[in-house]
Order: structure tokens, then sequence, then C-alpha cells
């Protein structure tokens, strides 16, 4: 009877935190980096809340993103520097031996710096690899790959790996980033869950808005 009733709280609970979790991702996609950045700041229970909840969902999926990038560095030089926009727990700084800047909102590991990823403390072109990994969540996006485009050197290397359903137009979206200066090296669609998108920085973005750049937020269902 107790167990019965343990298990039904368990379920509640459950509950309780899908639906935070959602609340939370909801705001994520719809704000803007800054304001993501101010909620976390305000609320770090709220942020471990989000992480649990990534967690679960990530879980569920064949392969994590994170692995591929992991694998693409690991075929490339160790001298090769990168920073990791939105790193979550720094798997990808823990598993490469390369130099890795981790930025967040806040600190799941003591090698996160804190801060909004649209203004991250790097020198302009100190970096060759630029990630993105499940982490190009604010509307500011824009904004936000033009600071990596600021950070990466002539010729770098930007990885995205984002949500297959966030792509409402998968051309358009490549040829907006060619506005941003960013020309597309390789692109893999295989994959039902998530997109992985390389691309080679050409030179500083050209001003003026680029429409194509859109993606739908990550609403995840109840379940
Ligand atoms: N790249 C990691 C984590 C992805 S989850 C992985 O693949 O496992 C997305 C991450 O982006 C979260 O850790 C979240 O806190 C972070 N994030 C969201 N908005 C951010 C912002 N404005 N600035 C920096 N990090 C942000």
């Amino acid at each position: 009877r107790s167990g019965r009733s343990a298990a039904l709280r368990a379920r509640m609970e459950e509950r309780l935190l899908g639906a935070r979790f959602r609340y939370l991702n909801q705001q994520l996609y719809t704000g803007s980096s800054r304001d993501a950045a101010r909620l976390f700041r305000a609320d770090p229970a709220a942020f471990h809340l989000y992480h649990q909840g990534f967690e679960r969902q990530v879980r569920r999926w064949p392969e994590r993103p994170v692995q591929r990038i992991v694998r693409y560095l690991r075929r490339r030089p160790a001298s090769l520097v990168v920073a990791d926009f939105g790193c979550g727990d720094c798997t990808l700084a823990a598993s490469v031996r390369n130099q890795v800047h981790c930025f967040d909102v806040v600190p799941l590991s003591p090698r996160v710096t804190v801060c909004d990823m649209a203004e991250v403390p790097l020198a302009a072109e100190s970096v060759d690899v630029a990630v993105f990994c499940l982490a190009l969540m604010g509307t500011n996006l824009q904004e936000i790959l033009g600071e990596a485009n600021r950070v990466l050197k002539l010729g770098g290397t930007l990885m995205v790996a984002e949500v297959a359903s966030r792509f409402e137009d998968i051309c358009a979206f490549l040829k907006a980033m060619t506005q941003l200066g960013f020309r597309t090296i390789s692109k893999d669609l295989s994959s039902s869950y998530f997109y992985l998108l390389e691309f080679a920085k050409t030179g500083p973005g050209r001003p003026g808005p680029a429409p194509g750049l859109r993606l739908r937020p990550c609403l995840y269902k109840r379940r």
C-alpha cells in the first residue's frame, strides 16, 4: 500500500519535472540568448532542472550529437583551438586533447566560463573551431553566429549540430549562412534526430537581415 503511494508520488514528481522542463525549454527557444542568461543566473536551480530534462531527452536518441563532434575533432590535429558555445557538462572538452574554451550560462563543470554566447570573452580571430551542439537556442541567431564569426580565424571551422525538425528550409538556412560569412563544407542530413553541418569562415558577415536563418523552436511533447 505505501509502496503504491510512493510509486504514485514518484510519477507525479516526474510529471512536474517534465512540465517545468518543457516550460523552461520554451522560454529558451522563444527569447534572446541574453534573456536565457538572465533567467538562469537568477535561478540556477532552474538550470539544473533544465539539464536533467535535456539529458532525459537526448538519452532516447540513437546517438548523441556531441559524440559526432568528438569524432570529427579526433580526426583533425589536436593543436586546433576550439570554442564550445553552450557546452553543457563539457563532454566535448573532456573527450578531446584540444584546448577547448567552454561557454555556458551557469557552470555545470569547473571548466565553464560563464557568459552569454552572444558575447564571449575571446579575442577576434583566436580559435580554429567553433561548436554549437544543440545550442542555437536564442532568437538572436544572427548575433550569436556573428560572435562565432568574430572569434574564428579566417578559414576556421564552424560545426553546428541541431535538431532536424527545427529547420524549416535547409537551403534558405545555408544561403543565409553565406551572408553571415560561412561557406558550407559538409552537411549530414541523414539522421531524423539531428543535422550535422560543417562550415568554413570566408570572412566577416555582410550586414543586413538574413531571413533564411530562422529555426523553429524545439518544443518537446508531453510524454
Ligand atoms: N552542447 C551540449 C549541451 C547542449 S544543451 C551537448 O551537446 O551536450 C544547450 C546548452 O546551451 C545548455 O547547457 C544551455 O545552458 C546553453 N545555453 C543556452 N543559452 C545560452 C546562452 N545564452 N549562452 C550560453 N549558453 C547557453
